[in-house]
């Protein structure tokens, strides 16, 4: 699994190991943490290797979740020139171990490959609205470069390959600081600060909480030959930011004011996931929902804060 001491592939890598599987752990820790695998070192079925995966690589396994890319705008704007090599480069490698190992690989692609949407909710056929040349396209662009390589060596070379189009996740091991609204708003309202809404709050997301996403990845990882998706996997049930920033004050029972900053730039106005597709191949929809999700994600920051 490349990016597996990210939030997400941690998360994955813990229920892998769970089901009694071997797991190779491949990251530079650019975004991710030791932290979120230091439970796994000196596991007898895990392994950690540091590496960048715009390098070539060289191993021997029997699948491969290929998760390696920063998630968050902070993160992906730091460094974009980075983030377009890890999508595009970094997918060219992972395609080509596939293929020279001939197994099975999955791409951890996202919504932001419908861009600004116009269609609502998303369809996996929607090809979508995405600006080619502002902040975020280096993360937009990327992942829609990487679908295109993942068809192109599926069409060209025979490799099964798998792609989901997963919509905003959040769950324990969310990084603190990479300014994501989840953890965002939690943190803010744990330390009695502003709560700050981006916009009028009128924008809306669809949140999944992460162990749905983890049991949505495998499902597709063991799915019926020849099934490739793309397909969504998100939470359908929709929430505007200012819902959001409400029911997090109302769960922390903090004093926190909301506050409004200026929307970033393509800021997307809506998304919620068509998940009928995932639901009719894979049988999956997600059974958590976001107070629930959310208890376990203030425990989770709570105890980082102490
Ligand atoms: P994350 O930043 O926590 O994890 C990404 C991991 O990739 C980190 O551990 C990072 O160190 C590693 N990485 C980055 N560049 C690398 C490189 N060149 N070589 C090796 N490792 C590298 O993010 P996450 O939220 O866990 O996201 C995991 C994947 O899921 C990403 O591909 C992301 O685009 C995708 N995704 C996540 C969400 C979400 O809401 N969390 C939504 C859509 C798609
Ligand atoms: N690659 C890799 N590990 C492997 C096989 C290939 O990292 O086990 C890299 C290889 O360095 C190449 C890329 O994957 O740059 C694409 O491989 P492919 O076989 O498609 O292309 P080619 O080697 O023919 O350029
Ligand atoms: N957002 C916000 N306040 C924050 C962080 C984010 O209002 O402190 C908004 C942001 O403008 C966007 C939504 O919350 O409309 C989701 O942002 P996030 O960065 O979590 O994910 P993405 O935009 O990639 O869906």
């Amino acid at each position: 699994m490349t990016g597996g001491a990210g939030f997400v592939g941690s998360h994955l890598i813990d229920r892998l190991i769970a089901d009694g599987d071997e797991v190779l752990c491949v990251d530079n820790l650019f975004t991710g943490a030791k932290a979120n695998i230091a439970h796994l070192l000196g596991h007898p079925r895990f392994e950690f290797l540091r590496h960048d995966i715009c390098w070539p690589l060289f191993v021997e396994v029997d699948a491969i979740f290929n998760l390696a890319c920063p998630a968050s705008p902070i993160h992906y704007q730091h460094d974009p020139v980075q983030t377009t090599k890890v999508s595009v480069i970094g997918s060219i490698n992972m395609l080509g171990l596939a293929k020279r190992i001939k197994v099975p690989i999955l791409q951890a692609s996202t919504s932001e490959v419908y861009g600004d949407p116009t269609q609502h909710p998303q369809t996996e056929s929607y090809w979508g609205n995405v600006n080619p040349i502002g902040l975020r396209s280096c993360y937009d662009e990327g992942k829609r470069c990487a679908e295109t390589l993942f068809f192109d060596y599926h069409r060209q070379h025979g490799i099964a390959i798998k792609v989901a189009r997963i919509f905003n996740t959040y769950g324990p091991r969310m990084h603190p600081a990479d300014g994501r609204v989840v953890s965002n708003f939690v943190m803010q309202a744990l330390r009695g600060e502003d709560i700050t809404i981006f916009g009028d709050g009128s924008q809306t997301r669809s949140f999944c909480y992460v162990d749905d996403l983890v049991e949505g990845l495998l499902q597709l990882m063991n799915s019926r030959d020849g099934f490739t998706g793309p397909v969504n996997i998100g939470n359908p049930v929709e929430f505007t930011i200012r819902e959001l920033a409400e029911l997090v004050i109302e769960m922390t029972g903090a004093r926190s004011k909301l506050v409004q900053l200026p929307l970033p730039s393509d800021d997307p106005t809506q998304r919620k996931p068509d998940i009928s597709l995932a639901r009719a191949e894979l049988g999956w929809e997600p059974s958590i929902a976001l107070r629930d999700g959310l208890v376990k994600t203030i425990d989770y920051f709570r105890q980082l804060a102490n």
